[in-house]
């Protein structure tokens, strides 16, 4: 598959950035899913000519004006990408490639919190919700990742490559069935329970299970999303802040040729019209860049 202008995002900024990209005949495409966006199970309050509407609607509805105007929309999250002869290549969570000249990431923020005893007081001492950030520390260490999803499924078939021994903790799996061949096939032990407690000592040395069991482990990742933003972005040269924030200047550009980035991800305020601004933006400069070379 190929496109002009590749938006990681489908939410407010990627499709606002989807409709300028589109409307200036780039060929675009939208990658992610609408239900993930943190406005899609809102109430709006104070965005522009909207009070009272659902966040649910102004999304379909976005959506809607996006394909009509040519874009394409795939609900599929992306793995990976990389920088590739005359762009990037992106790999989806089908085993899908897309090759495209520009970038545009609206990916929101997303470190889901798993909200049990030990998270908050480990983070950073075995707690991690990033393992292409982390993963070196675990070099010959045994580690838990836990996560249902496709990211999940990913970060488990990367730590085999560095931990000694990997639990992949999921009650349920809803990741593609391609990413989790991936992970069982390189050797990540499934453990279908739910995570109760992360123990330890000044660092992690255990994660507790619903029914009792304690899984020996010096890292627990948590990875209740889609692949985070910060870690697709590094992949491409795009270094987050401390924060987990993409820095843009004013045409959102990222600094690196032909990535451009709009809404929550670039910093706060983490606010609709904020994103939907930044999106007009990013969606006609990836579109002048992409036609352009
Ligand atoms: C409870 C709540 C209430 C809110 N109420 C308001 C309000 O009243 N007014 C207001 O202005 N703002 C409100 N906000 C903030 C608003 O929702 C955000 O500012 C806005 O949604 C940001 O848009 P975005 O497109 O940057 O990110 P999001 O809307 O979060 O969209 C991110 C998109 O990226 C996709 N994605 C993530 N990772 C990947 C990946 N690896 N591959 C592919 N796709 C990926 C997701 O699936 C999703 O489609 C609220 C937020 C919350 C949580």
């Amino acid at each position: 598959m190929d496109a002009d202008v590749t938006i990681i995002g489908m939410g407010p900024a990627g499709l606002q950035a989807a409709i300028h990209s589109s409307r200036k005949k780039a060929k675009t495409l939208v990658l992610g899913k609408m239900e993930n966006s943190a406005i899609y199970p809102t109430e709006l309050e104070n965005y522009l000519g909207y009070r009272g509407g659902s966040g649910k609607e102004l999304l379909a509805s976005g959506a809607e004006q996006a394909r009509s105007f040519g874009a394409s929309l795939l609900q599929e999250d992306v793995i990976s990408v990389e920088k590739a002869e005359g762009g990037f290549i992106l790999r989806l969570e089908s085993g899908k490639e897309v090759k495209s000249k520009a970038l545009v990431f609206a990916p929101g923020i997303s470190r889901k919190k798993l909200n049990i005893p030990g998270e908050k007081e480990f983070f950073g001492k075995g707690v991690s919700y990033c393992a292409t950030c982390d993963c070196n520390f675990y070099k010959e260490k045994p580690v838990a990742i836990i996560g249902e999803a496709s990211e999940a499924a990913s970060s488990a078939e990367l730590m085999t490559h560095y931990a000694s021994k990997v639990y992949w903790v999921a009650k349920e799996l809803k990741a593609n069935q391609n990413m989790v061949d991936m992970a069982l096939g390189a050797g990540a032990n499934l453990v279908q329970s739910q995570p109760k407690t992360v123990r330890g000592d000044q660092k992690v040395t255990g994660l507790e299970l619903e029914d009792g069991t304690v899984l020996e482990v010096n890292g627990v990742f948590i990875e209740l999303g889609s692949r985070s933003s910060a870690d697709l972005a590094m992949d491409v040269g795009v270094l987050p802040d401390p924060e987990g924030h993409l820095k843009v200047d004013e045409e959102c550009g990222t600094g690196v040729e032909g990535v451009f980035a709009c809404g929550d991800i670039t910093g706060k305020p983490w606010q609709l019209a904020r994103a939907v601004g930044q999106g007009a933006v990013a969606g006609l400069n990836a579109a002048s860049y992409a036609r352009s070379g």
